[in-house]
């Protein structure tokens, strides 16, 4: 398993979602990209291979957002590509970074070909942004869109997903992966482990199994598996 990071901040959230993926990088991977929000309209950058290979394409061609999602992959479904590598998006809209595996990826997609959704990837994670993109049409916001997506997946997953639909939130979900929030002061982040935030924050709220999140610059909404509010126990990093 590899890696996610997540921003909402007022900041440019590029170089905290670079600096997340580099410190996540021990946890080995084959490529990796960050999506963001760039005025509205979701930008995306992948590279295979090193995060050094990432940086050096944001270089060349830079993007920046305030709210964005980052990815280190270690390819369970579909060869090392920059198509395979994540994020993946659906029509543009929604963007989302998966560590996991979706095990009925297969029904799912042959339902989402029906639905008129044009595949780019071998991979098993590019259903979802699709499913999180169709439920959108019927749902009052992504949160409620990622829930809905969410219960139709049978595996592993951490997911952390920015839609132009709300521009000023990441919205997270979990199950047998894990992912932490980080709480800072008018921003936000989220992460598979707390090494990749330590540079921004210390205080950090551990979400549990079948959690969905929707992650503010000055709230955090968590929901548990049966759809009602919780409260998630907050913690001092002592690292
Ligand atoms: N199963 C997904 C893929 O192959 C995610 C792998 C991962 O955890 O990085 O793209």
């Amino acid at each position: 398993m590899c890696g996610i990071v997540g921003v909402v901040a007022e900041r440019n959230s590029v170089p905290i979602l670079m600096e997340g993926l580099r410190r996540l990088e021990y946890r080995g991977y084959d490529s990796a990209g960050i999506a963001v929000l760039e005025r509205g309209r979701v930008a995306r950058l992948r590279a295979v291979g090193k995060v050094k290979m990432l940086q050096d394409a944001l270089d060349a061609a830079p993007i920046s957002g305030s709210v964005g999602i980052a990815h280190t992959r270690w390819a369970t479904h579909g060869v090392p590509t920059t198509n395979n590598a994540h994020p993946h998006v659906s029509r543009d809209g929604v963007a989302i970074v998966h560590n996991g595996i979706i095990e009925n990826h297969e029904i799912l997609r042959a339902e989402l070909k029906g639905l008129g959704y044009a595949f780019t990837s071998e991979t098993d994670t590019e259903v979802i942004a699709h499913r999180i993109h169709h439920h959108l049409a019927g749902a009052p916001d992504l949160l409620a869109a990622v829930r809905k997506t969410v219960a139709e997946l049978q595996g592993a997953y951490a997911l952390a997903v920015v839609s132009e639909s709300d521009p000023n939130c990441v919205v997270v979900a979990r199950q047998g992966c894990p992912v932490v929030i980080g709480l800072g002061i008018d921003e936000n982040f989220v992460a598979s482990d707390v090494a990749a935030l330590l540079p921004v924050t210390r205080r950090f709220m551990f979400l549990e199994e079948g959690d969905v999140a929707e992650i503010r610059r000055n709230s955090i909404k968590v929901l548990d598996s049966a759809g009602g509010h919780v409260a998630r126990a907050v913690r001092e990093s002592d690292l």
